[in-house]
């Protein structure tokens, strides 16, 4: 079976020197966070994932979920206990507010949590983790009424949340769904219609399950501008809050899929099932988003969740496994051979996937304490540059984890030769759990448009210069640090072609909108290794600092740095090649007409 240790030390090093969270303690909720309660946070998270739901992540992909005749669906052997104990701890409400039941911790805290989740048992992870989408959506959206009746119950765990957005004709264009909402009379809806893919749309670990859907209510106009949320509990809520009679809406079947076997992901019917409007009407999608962004962020931590478990079981292997001898001579001669770790190419595996995991860490933490600022700073400007970081950050994390976190999988399955490919050592379900990621809360080609055709023009491209401006000072007062110096290079490479790529769309997209289309890809990856660059700056930069005053571990100061070239040395590179990509636009790429396929 497969092994798991959560990094606890190194975030703790993350959030006591690279990015100080004492820093934060304006912020509600940041001064209760003390470092021996986040030490005893983290350690007990650890506890939870390591004992309790790694143990279950491969029998569970190996059982998946059922679903009885009744339509009901049971997840695998051990889930419900397992739920039991997650939502004992109180980690579904880690951050969410304390007036409504919750501890009121930074987000950054829940962020880091839903690592360690991830890696042990993503398909676990992601049953309390859709109840964070629904209740973003109901706590921005909804009414004091719903507010009341279902985010209490929504945090505590007693009941989950589910995302319903796809029909079977539509993912990415939600302007062609057809669920429809009849007005009931009353205050409820009629909502009718069949919805695929949902994760967690059925199962047996929560009392209710609380969907957020589109639909369209009858009458409503054409495309997204008709578009309407609604909140659909399984089970009806009585007046005094207990649960009634069962709602129209059932799992009319399981999908058979790749990976994450013990998520149950369900074709969902509504047949005339109660629903309540959330926000305005026709203007679901913008309520919707709220969810989606901060699922984006979820998915994008299951990129490095799945890429740091492989590696670490990648790691350990090699280690044991003895074949051939180093290049440069026997280095344990009284063995058979060596082990495989002295051989140059199975480092550049290892190396390449420690060097993405610790900076991705990084900023999932840097971007996770923006998400605080922006949700909890009283100071205006300060909330709005910190949406502002967010809401350009989110499709790179979601598309450039998501996307390196599954490559590295391969890589850490590669290092296992062919024991990598059998299912026993675990490592081929972290591929197929891995490649999801790509996929779902909006494709990674999608999150690439976002950035391109929505993200940088924003608000006149106030985001993105302020982004560079943040990188650009960072190298500014430090260059004069001859130690440091190695690795702000690589960075100022990486935003210049940045940059470049950045002025080329200008000059070239906007008359020709194909030619952002052509290379956005491209573009959200050169914007992912500048940020993972400017993470590894700021590492580098604690690193330097804790060495030399004795006061840390300076081996894993010196591996700190040496990640930190290994990154700017034979992956920052890759920034040219965006660039040159991005650069021949889109005549080429479209020539073929679509019958030459
Ligand atoms: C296991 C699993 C779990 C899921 N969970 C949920 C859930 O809980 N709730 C939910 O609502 N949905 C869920 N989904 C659905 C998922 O979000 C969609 O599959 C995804 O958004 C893509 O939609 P699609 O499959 O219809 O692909 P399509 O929209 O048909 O896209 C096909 C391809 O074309 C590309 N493409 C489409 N339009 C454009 C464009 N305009 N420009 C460039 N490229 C484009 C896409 O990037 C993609 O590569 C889940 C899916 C799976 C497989």
């Amino acid at each position: 079976m497969p092994s798991y240790k959560a990094p606890v030390e190194e975030i703790l090093f993350l959030l006591s020197d690279v990015f100080p969270i004492q820093r934060y303690n304006n912020l509600p909720g940041f001064a209760e966070a003390t470092p021996d309660l986040i030490e005893a946070i983290l350690s007990e998270a650890a506890k939870l994932c390591e004992e309790t739901l790694l143990p279950l992540n491969q029998p569970g992909d190996r059982t998946g979920c059922i679903r009885n005749k009744d339509g009901s669906v049971a997840t695998p052997r051990g889930f419900k206990e397992a739920y039991r104990a997650f939502v004992a701890g109180g980690w579904v409400g880690l951050s969410a507010d304390p007036n409504l039941g919750g501890q009121g911790l930074p987000y950054t805290l829940a962020a880091i949590v839903n690592e360690f989740a991830s890696s042990a048992n993503m398909a676990f992870a992601m049953y309390p983790g859709l109840s964070q989408g629904a209740l973003a959506a109901l706590l921005t959206h909804g009414t004091d009424a719903q507010k009341k009746i279902f985010v209490p119950k929504l945090i505590s765990g007693d009941w989950s949340g589910t995302m319903n957005l796809t029909e079977s004709h539509c993912g990415t264009d939600l302007g062609l769904l057809k669920a429809k909402a009849v007005p009931n009379g009353d205050a409820s809806y009629a909502v009718f219609g069949e919805k695929i893919f949902i994760s967690a749309g059925e199962h047996d670990l929560a009392e209710n399950i609380i969907h957020l859907v589109l639909a369209r209510i009858e009458g409503a106009p054409a495309g997204v501008k008709g578009i309407s949320l609604f909140v659909v509990p399984k089970i009806l809520i009585e007046a005094d809050g207990s649960l009634g009679a069962a709602n129209k809406v059932t799992c009319g079947s399981l999908e058979h899929k790749m990976g994450i076997h013990a998520n149950a992901t369900c074709v969902m019917n509504y047949d005339g099932a109660k629903g309540w409007l959330v926000g305005e009407p026709n203007r679901g999608l913008n309520a919707m988003f709220v969810m989606m962004n901060e699922a984006r962020l979820g998915v994008a931590i299951q990129g490095l969740a799945v890429s740091e478990v492989a590696y670490q079981n990648a790691a350990a292997y090699a280690k044991e496994r003895l074949q051939g001898r180093s290049l440069a001579g026997p280095k344990y001669p009284e063995k058979p051979a060596d082990p495989i770790i002295v051989h140059p190419d199975v480092r550049r595996n290892l190396m390449t996937i420690r060097a993405f995991n610790e900076a991705a860490r990084a900023l999932v933490i840097w971007t996770a304490l923006k998400s605080d600022i922006a949700h909890r700073s009283a100071d205006k400007s300060e909330v709005q540059a910190a949406a502002d970081c967010l809401g350009l950050l989110t499709p790179v994390l979601k598309g450039v984890l998501t996307d390196i976190g599954f490559d590295n999988t391969v890589k850490a399955q590669q290092v296992l030769g062919g024991h990598g490919y059998i299912e026993e050592w675990g490592m081929e379900q972290f591929v197929r759990d891995a490649r999801i990621a790509m996929i779902y809360e909006g494709a990674n080609g999608i999150q690439a448009l976002d950035l391109v055709g929505r993200k940088l023009a924003k608000d006149g491209g106030r985001a993105v210069i302020a982004f560079f401006g943040e990188v650009k000072s960072f190298i500014k007062d430090n260059e004069g640090d001859a130690a440091l110096a190695p690795y702000l290079t690589g960075l100022k490479q990486g935003l210049a072609h940045l940059e470049q790529a950045t002025l080329w769309f200008m000059q070239n997209a906007i008359a020709k909108p194909d030619n952002a289309g052509a290379g956005s890809y491209d573009y959200m990856h050169l914007f992912g290794l500048v940020a993972l660059g400017f993470m590894w700056a700021q590492i580098a930069k604690a690193a330097l600092a804790i060495k030399p005053a004795g006061n840390g571990d300076a081996a894993a100061m010196d591996a700190k740095l040496l990640l930190a070239k290994y990154f700017m040395e034979r992956i920052m590179p890759e920034s040219g090649a965006h660039l040159a990509r991005i650069s021949t636009g889109a005549a080429t790429m479209m020539a073929l007409e679509a019958e030459q396929f």
